[in-house]
């Protein structure tokens, strides 16, 4: 490694250090993105949606859309960022920002861990074998344990407010078949929330639990909402746009580490050295990003890989942290690597 001149850039300015070109010039990052873009769709063949939910089946392997917005509220596109997809997965950050904001981190903490997995999302294992408290509110089984808290708090219509809110989106919306496909044939969730009522730490009726958790999975976004979300969680809790103070800085905190440690299921640690942004991936081919103090992207590709992330959104995302030096632990943009 050999390091440049870090004093001064190619113009011999020291001004652009803080703010990379792409914060400053939209069309640095519209370009940017049209790469990740190309790069996401020519992996989507090697993907396939997910079909263990009936309706889910019905999406098209081939759509792609990604969009950005940076904290002085401009949105960059390109693709399907418009389609309406069910959340799925990536409403794990939305159930356990209002648990946090209703009941604050203790106590939050006092009924699921914070610790990685490194099991599919759906995995019972360590719930049966290790430990009664599931192990993160990223995977299903502290999910549904977080959703159980809210369940004696709240009801759907508060959740969903609270999802439009957080996503400035609102036509988000119960997607009503992709709601029923997964009521009628979710036994494996079914199965964990009975499993954490036998341990006896379920806080509300598992049937009240599930119905809410299958809704709010079943909720309508677009690319353009989860970057919207990505960004909320990017800016500290607080949505740049509207000034909202949407969760406290302490919670979006305790939000985006467990995104990066256990948000893209049993691939967040690859993904953690590939990409290192905060994420979180559902399998309805959502991931929602969250590029501290500069943006939050959406990436809306149903095409999956074997552990549920969207093919076209990994590709897309590593492009794009590489390009625009977003990694978490990036090192200095003026070291040239040999
Ligand atoms: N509703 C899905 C399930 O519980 C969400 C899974 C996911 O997106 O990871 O199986």
């Amino acid at each position: 490694m050999e390091r440049i001149d870090t004093q001064q850039d190619a113009q011999g300015s020291n001004e652009n250090k803080e703010m990379p070109d792409w914060m400053h010039d939209e069309r640095v990052l519209k370009e940017h993105l049209q790469y990740a873009f190309v790069k996401g769709c020519k992996v989507l063949g090697q993907g396939r949606v997910a079909d263990y939910i009936p309706e889910l089946a019905r999406a098209d392997t081939y759509a792609f859309g990604l969009a950005a917005q940076k904290t002085d509220g401009t949105v960059v596109s390109c693709g399907e960022v418009d389609t309406r997809f069910s959340i799925q997965s990536v409403s794990k950050v939305i159930s356990l920002a209002l648990a946090l904001k209703l009941l604050g981190t203790e106590e939050v903490f006092s009924h699921v861990l914070m610790e990685p997995s490194g099991d599919s999302f759906s995995s019972i294992i360590k719930l049966d074998t290790k430990s009664d408290l599931p192990y993160n509110p990223m995977i299903n089984a502290g999910a549904i344990q977080v959703v159980s808290l809210l369940a004696d708090q709240v009801g759907f219509q508060d959740a969903l407010q609270f999802a439009r809110y957080m996503c400035m989106d609102p036509d988000v919306d119960l997607n009503e078949p992709v709601y029923r496909s997964e009521a009628q044939t979710g036994d494996r969730n079914r199965a964990i929330a009975y499993l954490l009522k036998s341990k006896g730490v379920l806080v509300a009726d598992p049937e009240e639990t599930l119905d809410l958790y299958f809704r709010l999975c079943a909720l309508n976004v677009t690319a353009k909402s989860l970057a919207t979300l990505g960004l909320v969680l990017a800016n500290d809790g607080e949505n740049p746009i509207t000034s909202q103070h949407v969760i406290a800085p302490r919670h979006a905190r305790a939000i985006n580490s467990l995104m990066f440690t256990c948000g893209m299921y049993d691939g967040s640690g690859e993904f953690g050295v590939k990409v290192g942004i905060p994420a979180k991936s559902g399998v309805g081919g959502g991931i929602a990003c969250s590029v501290k103090g500069r943006m939050g992207i959406g990436v809306y590709g149903p095409a999956l890989n074997e552990k549920g992330n969207s093919v076209g959104g990994l590709a897309a995302l590593e492009y794009l942290s590489d390009a625009l030096h977003l990694h978490v632990f990036d090192y200095h943009p003026y070291i040239v690597e040999k």
